[in-house]
């Protein structure tokens, strides 16, 4: 049998590629700046072929930002569909991977690939059958595992762009998203933040009134996931989080928006151990396209 599974996580500005077996069974890594598709995929396949050529390699799980195409019937399945990142609309990613390494390829999207790596490779998680990962950086992502697997639909989860409450005497600025303008996205990424208080999260001091602020919003949106999904963890992860203070404004904000309804003692009484940080920090995703991999050769459990 192949000892290896290779993994690639797709981003918009860097390819993750790994080949391993689990997060601490690596046989190399490496990171490719993310340039045009034609130079970037060729590096991509560049570090994968000598293993491939060996036979050391299994299958391959690719996870990808996009929007891209999950449904396997679909004429542009593995595509990364829209988006605006200019040069990338309508790459077939996976398929150039697949023809070009003939493995098994598991492909789906970087935020379901994240809940996966953190689903799969941490060891508390692992009697769990259902979490949801969020992340909030550039753009909020929402990453959902349901009865042990990612969670497809008609396309892919978007809950970053859930409706949300927006007191407008409050907080009068109009939001970011291009399509939804005031959506969880539109008013709590991290160019939102940015965009409001005239500097970054990073420069942003403990106290200050914008960590409030973008605490409730992700907890509305958290307590919308809560309700419609009841996951049994939420990992909550991405640039923005850095912030020392926001997963205790958050948890409190998640506990004054539920008010009790939900009778979970993890949500009253160990709410620190429900709404966690990332275990595997950056690289859930590219260790979730490990799991993936190992899943489509067979050798997942
Ligand atoms: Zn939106």
């Amino acid at each position: 049998m192949s000892r290896w599974v290779g993994g690639v996580e797709a981003g918009g500005t860097k390819f993750n590629c790994l080949v391993g077996a689990a997060p601490d069974v690596i046989a190399a890594e490496i990171r490719i700046p993310t340039t045009t598709p034609d130079e970037t995929i060729a590096q991509a396949l560049g570090f994968f072929e000598p293993y491939a050529r060996r036979g050391e390699l299994a299958a391959i799980g690719i996870d990808s930002f996009g929007p891209v195409d999950l449904d396997p019937l679909s004429p542009t399945y593995g595509y990364i569909t829209t988006t605006p990142k200019p040069g990338w609309a309508g790459v077939d990613l996976r398929g150039q991977i697949q023809r070009a390494l003939n493995l098994p390829v598991a492909f789906d999207t970087d935020v379901n690939a994240a809940a996966f790596g953190e689903f799969r490779w941490n060891p508390e998680n692992r009697r769990l059958e259902s979490l949801v990962y969020m992340t909030v950086g550039t753009g909020i992502g929402v990453g959902v595992i349901a009865n042990g697997r990612p969670l497809h639909g008609l396309l892919h989860s978007e809950a970053g762009h859930l409706a949300v409450p927006h007191d407008v005497n409050r907080d009068p600025f109009p939001g970011v998203c291009p399509y939804h303008g005031d959506c969880l996205e539109g008013l709590a990424c991290g160019p939102a933040i940015a965009r409001r208080w005239g500097r970054p999260a990073e420069m942003l001091p403990a106290g200050h009134p914008a960590w409030e602020l973008e605490a409730e919003y992700l907890a509305l949106g958290l307590a919308n996931l809560i309700y419609t999904l009841s996951p049994q963890r939420i990992v909550l992860g991405g640039g923005v989080t850095l912030h020392v203070e926001l997963y205790e404004i958050v948890r409190r904000k998640v506990q004054q928006i539920l008010n009790g309804y939900l009778r979970s003692p993890l949500l009253l009484e160990r709410i620190d151990h429900y709404l966690v940080p990332p275990a595997l920090g950056g690289r859930s995703g590219v260790l979730g396209a490990i799991a993936m991999a190992k899943q489509a050769a067979g050798q997942g459990d």
